[in-house]
């Protein structure tokens, strides 16, 4: 294996914008989207990619936030992608789980990392067409935050056949994830449905409820936008406890029991969007046959 130190992988980033297409592509491919950052996004995208590979999947996670990547941090990973066969190799969290992230290409979390537009595409390219992921069952996308152009050209480049939205409950949120949806149906991608984060807070001495970010607007948004509503996911510290210790809840349900539960209803929600999928392309194969 050819090893380079994370200034080399950049450079081959910045003088290979125009890639090919490679051959291998993933069963299904899932963008995690939201119109604001800070709405549990990349929580989500981690612990859904960590509950697809606990069932026995294949699975791939790109932190497509180039930026301000939080995947490496969230599945307590450190490393290098290495280049091999002048393709990206990510770096494993499991045997089932391969993670790809500028969070790797720098060398400690507080570098900032400064591309331009051409920079970002011509990484996006890669990540997707030169990396060797192996055949993969699921591969989850974590987009940035809103519709710019490294949603557009994740979309252009691996034309996704399933968008999750996330938003939180307030209207400043829900404004923009309702951006989200517009954009996935302007682009042609199905959604797979809503997800309400940090949707009431229960005081854990008093258990009074309090509903600081309001609740409800992302479920209200599903009905009036004719889109599935997945779950509500309450503020709950040991959410957030998980992501800064590297512990994803959905491998460790026992210290967060709802939110465990709350992670395994969207691989539910996501598997069965798939496997509904796949009935509709067998009974159209018949069809033709
Ligand atoms: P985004 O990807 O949308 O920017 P993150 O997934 O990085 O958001 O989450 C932002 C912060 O909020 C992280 O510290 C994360 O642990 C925390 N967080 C996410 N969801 C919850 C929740 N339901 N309760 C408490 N903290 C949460």
């Amino acid at each position: 294996m050819e090893t380079r130190n994370h200034v080399e992988t950049i450079k081959q980033l910045q003088v290979r914008p125009d890639v090919v297409r490679s051959a291998t592509r993933p069963t299904h491919s899932i963008i995690v989207m939201s119109g604001k950052g800070g709405v549990g996004k990349s929580t989500i995208s981690a612990n859904l990619a960590v509950s697809l590979s606990l069932n026995g999947y294949n699975v791939g996670i790109l932190d497509a936030d180039l930026t301000s990547p939080s995947v490496p941090r969230l599945l307590g990973l450190t490393g290098n992608i290495e280049v091999e066969e002048n393709q990206l190799v990510p770096v494993s969290y499991s045997d089932k789980l391969k993670v790809l992230s500028t969070g790797f290409l720098v060398p400690s979390p507080d570098h900032a990392i400064i591309w331009r537009g051409g920079m970002k595409m011509g990484a996006i390219r890669q990540f997707i067409n030169e990396t060797k992921w192996g055949a993969l069952d699921f591969l989850v996308v974590d987009l940035p935050p809103g519709t710019g152009d490294e949603p557009l050209s994740i979309v252009q480049e691996l034309q996704p056949d399933g968008a999750l939205i996330v938003t939180t409950p307030q209207e400043v949120a829900l404004v923009s994830s309702r951006k989200s949806i517009d954009f996935a149906r302007k682009v042609e991608v199905p959604i797979i449905g809503i997800v309400e984060n940090m949707s009431g807070y229960t005081c854990p001495t008093c258990g009074t409820q309090v509903a600081i970010f309001k609740s409800g607007g992302g479920e209200r948004s599903a009905k009036e936008l004719d889109v599935p509503f997945i779950v509500r996911i309450p503020l709950d510290s040991t959410i957030c406890e998980s992501g800064d210790s590297g512990k994803p809840i959905s491998e460790n349900g026992a210290t967060a029991p709802c939110a465990s539960e709350s992670s395994n209803l969207i691989t539910q929600s996501v598997l069965r969007f798939y496997d509904a999928k796949e009935k509709v392309k067998t009974e159209n194969e018949e069809v033709m046959r």
